[in-house]
């Protein structure tokens, strides 16, 4: 007698954690989709452009370094070219697939491309725009600013999209403002068209290097740079 009121009792024990268990995985399984959800709805509520605004828009992306020139290294080993590729390819899906925009790319891989043949690529392409994404590097590795730049004589239209891009992109990232700036940049002044050059941030700072390893956050560094363009072009949303 006792022993079959043991197994009974061992019985409703075990069932009703099963059933604790199943009820937990059924929960999870929902606060996952909830969260998959809540993920998926604030990406569509991102206040994206409609498609056609930036139509007929040529625009060339310059992806600096890559190959056997990584640009400045982080302090545990982070390749700018590796981010600078990274963020353009988010800017140039933002303005295709949000603007409509034309794009062209220096280069999409890892690859050597020299000075020469970027600013070459985008004159003969006769692009309408030319943005070219760095990030900087300082001997002082507390620093961590925002630059963006133009050539020392850029005429209103660069200087009006370094302006608009500079902005979205300090207010986006909340760095310091290190300020549009002026330089003699060869992909600058040997390009034919309105073009700017971005320091989005510094990848010689150990914080900075860190967040610039996270996909979403250099996702959102494309992203505002794209807000720059389409402000500058009145399409924002
Ligand atoms: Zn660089």
């Amino acid at each position: 007698m006792k022993c079959t009121r043991l197994r009974i009792a061992t019985r409703s024990l075990q069932a009703s954690v099963i059933m604790r268990a199943t009820y937990f995985s059924t929960t999870s399984r929902i606060a996952l989709i909830l969260l998959a959800l809540i993920s998926a709805s604030s990406l569509l509520c991102l206040p994206a452009l409609a498609k056609g605004s930036l139509e007929g828009v040529k625009i060339f992306i310059d992806p600096g370094h890559g190959g056997p020139d990584p640009g400045a290294v982080g302090p545990s080993g982070l390749h700018e070219a590796d981010v600078n590729l990274r963020v353009s390819s988010v800017l140039a899906n933002c303005l295709r697939e949000y603007g409509g925009a034309q794009v062209m790319m220096s280069r999409t891989d890892d690859i050597d491309v020299s000075l020469g043949r970027r600013v070459t690529a985008a004159n003969n392409w006769r692009a309408d725009r030319f943005i070219s994404v760095h990030h900087n590097a300082s001997l002082n590795r507390d620093y961590n600013a925002t630059e963006t730049y133009v050539y020392y004589y850029a005429d209103r239209t660069a200087v009006d999209m370094q302006e608009k891009v500079h902005r979205r992109v300090v207010e986006g990232l909340g760095l310091r403002d290190g300020q549009a700036r002026t330089a003699g940049f060869y992909v600058l002044r040997y390009t034919s068209m309105p073009a700017i050059l971005t320091e989005a941030s510094y990848i010689s700072n150990p914080y900075e290097e860190a967040r610039l390893k996270d996909m979403g956050y250099t996702w959102r560094e494309g992203y505002y740079i794209y807000l720059g363009i389409a402000d500058h072009f009145g399409v924002a949303p």
